[in-house]
């Protein structure tokens, strides 16, 4: 029942309430953290052009395919719809999360795009943002300033929020 409260029914990833007791911990925490928010590019398109349960079926994709590429120690989580959010903790430098962010995004997209089932075919836009010293709320804020940069300018890819 435990489980079942605080992972999202349809991916099996951490859900949004379960989310919020993660963030007060982080909040303590006086580490850097990397705020990650990944959208689906035009899902809507997958639901209006192949149905709702193909778009399912490509949640859950999306979903095995993060929790291929980041670490068992890093929190996945559905936070609603065609959106998804990753916190990494426990890297050396900013620099460094930077480049493994970057890598890892460039190979979501590319397992996406060469996938062997027969699932529409659909891209990731990630919006990043770093704390030094924990959880704040502004990391949400600033990451979807990132995201929306991506959004606007080609979609498929990363960005970094800068002050
Ligand atoms: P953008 O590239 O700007 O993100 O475009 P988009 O089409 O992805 O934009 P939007 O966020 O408006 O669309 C998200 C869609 O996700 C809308 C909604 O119908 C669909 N959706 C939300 N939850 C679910 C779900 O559980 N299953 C399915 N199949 N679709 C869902
Ligand atoms: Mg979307």
């Amino acid at each position: 029942l435990k489980h079942k409260a605080e992972h999202d029914n349809l991916t099996g990833l951490i859900n949004r309430e379960a989310f919020c007791k993660i963030k007060e911990v982080l909040s303590s925490i006086d580490e850097s953290v990397a705020y990650l928010i990944v959208d689906i590019d035009f899902f809507k398109h997958v639901n209006d052009d192949f149905g709702h349960p193909t778009g399912d079926l490509v949640l859950k994709k999306v979903a095995e395919i993060l929790k291929e590429q980041f670490r068992s120690t890093d929190y996945i989580i559905r936070t609603g719809g065609d959106e998804f959010v990753v916190v990494m903790t426990k890297f050396s430098s900013e620099n460094d999360a930077k480049a493994k962010i970057k890598e890892k995004v460039k190979n979501i997209n590319e397992i996406l795009k060469s996938g062997p089932d027969n699932l529409p075919i659909v891209t990731v836009s990630v919006g990043v943002a770093f704390s030094e010293n924990g959880y704040n709320d502004s990391l949400e804020s600033k990451a979807d300033i990132a995201l929306y940069n991506v959004k606007g300018n080609r979609r498929c890819g990363v960005s970094f929020y800068e002050d």
